[in-house]
């Protein structure tokens, strides 16, 4: 007789024998695994023996991802949790605890600077903003409770370069850790635990998967700094879902020649903007009057990131004008296929005052570029079409 179709549905199919094992990956979107036994669970969930129970936890096309991200960075480990912003409070949550004290870059990714002097507040840690570029300054702003110093390999919109085995030097000195966010520069320009720093994050979001359609992130470290991150992750709920861990898995996999590409195209839009009548102002590491030009060949080679930041003569209006001119699309993000463009001061930056803005260099004029893999050419027409209103 055949099963009743209410007791023969709701139950999970066998999986068909397969010898062969596929050539791309498999997507494994279960919550929950099937144990054979409590003296297996407990294994499993006590990590005695590598596995998955519950997805939080762990769960396959994380660590498929994370072990690729672990490789490039250099590291012993790496987890792979929900957003740029879950991997840098699985760092700060995993090393810091009440009492201590932390040193942040001034030139910060917004959210961030809420999370490591606001956030932190709350939770009894304390905090300083300082230049990091400035080593000096950055080494007197350490008390001696200090257990982390905070910084953007390239920050943003203006592209300054930090130096990373500086900041490792001071963070030494003082006992601290140095967290690096590499999210401007990414695994292909900079790997900052061989310059010496404890821990980097990077938000997947951007260049990494590179495709505008998942939010993740990673953060990797030595295993001597591992023993909190598991359970920070799991009880804080850090944890990322696998399908965006698929899909983040193929965008990595183009990684190396979408950088390749978009850092030629940004060297040539950086030196075609360079001197034009409309523009008061150019960043761009590559460039040879970038006040860091020398230390991020030093720590880059020849590539020198894929944003070019610019300032229009004429304010906001005149960067509202080159926005609708170029045609490219206004998207407060980065590391898109396509080049977008950010306007810092009604997005980014847009909580600060005037005043502030002004003293990060952030001006109405002020456009960020996030150069894509078009052809140079088309790139290049596009935002003579921004500067000129021709076609
Ligand atoms: C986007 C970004 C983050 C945050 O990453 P999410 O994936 O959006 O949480 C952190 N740092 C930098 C430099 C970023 O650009």
């Amino acid at each position: 007789m055949s099963e009743r179709p209410d007791d023969l549905c709701p139950r999970p199919p066998q999986l068909p024998p397969q010898p062969c094992p596929p050539h791309a990956p498999p997507l494994l979107l279960s919550s929950v695994y099937e144990c054979a036994s409590p003296d297996q669970a407990e294994a499993l969930l006590s990590g005695q023996s590598p596995g998955y129970v519950y997805a939080r936890d762990g769960h396959p096309n994380a660590d498929m991802l994370a072990e690729k991200c672990r490789a490039l960075h250099g590291a012993e480990r790496a987890v792979v949790v929900g957003s740029g912003m879950a991997a840098t409070a699985a760092a700060l949550l995993s090393q810091l605890q009440a009492g201590d004290h932390l040193v942040a870059s001034n030139q910060l990714y917004g959210r961030s600077l809420t999370l490591l002097v606001q956030e932190t507040a709350r939770l009894g840690i304390a905090s300083t903003v300082v230049d990091t570029c400035d080593l000096a300054a950055t080494r007197a702003a350490c008390t001696a409770k200090t257990r982390l110093i905070v910084a953007e390999t390239i920050t943003n919109p203006l592209l300054r370069v930090s130096d990373v085995a500086g900041l490792a030097h001071v963070a030494s000195q003082v006992g601290a850790r140095l967290l690096i966010d590499n999210t401007f520069a990414g695994p292909v320009l900079c790997r900052p635990l061989e310059l010496g720093a404890e821990l980097v994050m990077e938000s997947v979001t951007k260049t990494i998967n590179g495709h505008s359609d998942v939010v993740l992130g990673v953060l990797c470290g030595p295993a001597a700094l591992w023993s909190r991150v598991p359970t920070v992750v799991s009880t804080w709920g850090l944890a990322s879902a696998p399908f965006d861990c698929w899909l983040a898995l193929r965008g990595l996999g183009t990684l190396a020649v979408r950088i390749e590409r978009a850092c030629q195209s940004a060297l040539a839009v950086a030196r075609s903007l360079v001197g034009h009548p409309a523009v008061s102002a150019v960043h761009y590491p590559g460039l040879p009057d970038h006040p860091q030009h020398s230390l991020a060949r030093a720590q880059f080679g020849e590539q020198f990131g894929t944003i070019v930041t610019l300032t229009l003569r004429g304010g906001t209006p005149e960067a509202t004008a080159f926005i609708q001119r170029s045609g490219i699309a206004f998207c407060p993000s980065l590391g898109e296929l396509s080049t977008t463009l950010s306007h810092p001061e009604s997005t980014s930056h847009r909580a600060l005052s005037p005043s502030a803005r002004a003293a990060l260099g952030i001006e109405g004029g002020t456009l960020r570029l996030s150069i894509g893999i078009e052809s140079t050419d088309w790139i290049l027409s596009a935002v003579q079409r921004g500067l000129e209103g021709r076609p």
